[in-house]
């Protein structure tokens, strides 16, 4: 068995494993601001804002996944925040991929380059060339996304810790079940939940993870004096969501494995991104670093017009922005300006049956020709 396999049986069976006779399998929704604090406040639950028992409750599954002590957040933006506040000091610098998550960017260059932080943008496919000397902060997101290059996880957080800085990989894409990014030497990592891990598209979550404990109390610190808090509802879909996860990215996988070969072989398709074709530039490093390719292809048509009537025309393709959920999605990247050709698809594959969902897409590329 896989170490991740075993995280996952571990996972499934943490909640149950420390039960009391009659209490719920599933954790309880927990609506509190206030808890019973009679004499010191030395208790766990002190206030709503400190902590709650449901996001305790999903915190202790994914920590189990991650194996590592996690603080969840009421986003995938507010997790990326805390750990950039946990690990940032002023005049820091910071190396981040260009071709990663847009918001990020913005983030950065809104609010973190007028404090004096030096932000370096390079492409994901350089990363593994970059000098990271004088760096304190090394972002990878990898697969990134739109693109889906990828860089050597372990190999560069071997050469930033050789030069006294830290790793934070963005596992959002391949989620700690399909890329142990902390098994390959990153100092933390972030999440939005929102995608695979709860996989539902119902609710926005994420998470930061560390086997660093001062690093990972300074996270938990940076929510509580914050208040970037998730809502204990919103903890408990995440939870529900997180259970299925190795059940849906399974079909997931296996339908992006059949359809990447499908978009290969077929002539209205000039061009496909996917780390699981033997060609594919990311083939070999994320053969070495991930459990199966993952759920997201990227295909490029002729142009704009052939990619819309792509997205349009299929049954099986849902047209909205983001990625991870349990229907197939779609969008054309450049209408968020993204630097990718026009025509090109960013496909989320789901939880379909394969032959029906390969059966559409099929004869939608058919009626293209
Ligand atoms: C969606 C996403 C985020 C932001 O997550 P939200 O939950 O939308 O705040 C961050 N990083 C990556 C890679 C993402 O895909």
């Amino acid at each position: 068995m896989t170490d991740t396999a075993q995280r996952m049986m571990a996972m499934l069976h943490a909640r149950a494993a420390k039960l009391q006779k009659g209490e719920s399998l599933t954790p309880p929704i927990v609506n509190a601001a206030k808890y019973a604090l009679p004499g010191e406040p030395d208790h766990a639950f002190p206030y709503g804002r400190f902590d709650n028992p449901t996001w305790a409750a999903v915190e202790g599954a994914i920590g189990v996944l991650e194996d590592a002590p996690t603080v969840c957040f009421p986003s995938g933006m507010a997790a990326v925040t805390g750990a950039i506040m946990a690990c940032l000091k002023p005049k820091a610098k910071l190396l981040l991929p260009s071709d990663g998550y847009y918001t990020v960017r913005v983030l950065m260059d809104e609010f973190l380059r007028q404090h004096e932080i030096e932000v370096t943008e390079i492409p994901t496919a350089q990363m593994d060339e970059q000098d990271v000397t004088g760096f304190d902060l090394v972002w990878l997101e990898t697969p990134s996304n739109p693109g889906l290059d990828v860089c050597n996880i372990a190999a560069i957080a071997k050469r930033v810790h050789a030069a006294g800085g830290r790793v934070c990989v963005d596992n959002t894409t391949a989620t700690a079940l399909l890329q142990p990014v902390l098994d390959l030497g990153a100092d933390l990592t972030v999440s939005s939940d929102t995608k695979a891990l709860s996989g539902h598209s119902d609710v926005l979550f994420g998470h930061v993870a560390s086997r660093d404990a001062a690093l990972i109390e300074r996270v938990r610190t940076w929510r509580k004096l914050s208040g970037a808090t998730p809502g204990p509802a919103e903890a408990y879909l995440a939870y529900r969501g997180l259970m299925t996860l190795d059940l849906r990215l399974e079909r997931m996988c296996a339908n992006a494995e059949a359809l990447a070969n499908l978009f290969y072989t077929h002539k209205t398709v000039e061009a496909v991104r996917f780390p699981g074709l033997a060609d594919d530039p990311s083939y070999n490093t994320a053969t070495r670093q991930m459990a199966r390719p993952g759920f997201v292809i990227g295909i490029t048509f002729a142009d704009a017009a052939t990619a819309e009537r792509f997205i349009d025309d299929c049954p099986a393709i849902f047209a909205a922005t983001s990625f991870g959920g349990i229907q197939t999605s779609g969008e054309r990247r450049t209408r968020w300006g993204d630097d990718v050709a026009e025509g090109y698809v960013r496909l989320s594959v789901g939880c379909e049956p394969t032959g029906a969902l390969v059966a559409a897409i099929s004869d939608t590329l058919d009626s293209l020709a």
